[in-house]
């Protein structure tokens, strides 16, 4: 699995920190998502989809076959 974030469309809600905290944080001043991992280990990946189903912003995007 392969992880990318887009900080442009990010509006901090920070749903991705609460459901996935080994992959994702925010950034203090401003709540925008930091990508931990953009390869988390396999235990970390259902955590992951179900961040970037959530995500209101449509800012997290996975690909499963990288
Ligand atoms: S859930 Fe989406 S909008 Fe919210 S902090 Fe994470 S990436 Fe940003």
């Amino acid at each position: 699995m392969k992880i990318s974030v887009d900080e442009e469309k990010c509006c901090g809600a920070g749903q991705c920190v609460m459901i996935a905290p080994g992959v994702f944080d925010q950034r203090d001043d401003d709540g925008i998502v930091i990508l931990l991992d953009e390869n988390p280990p396999r235990d970390h990946h259902e955590a992951a989809r179900e961040s970037a189903g959530v995500c209101p912003a449509a800012a997290i995007h996975l690909r499963e076959d990288a």
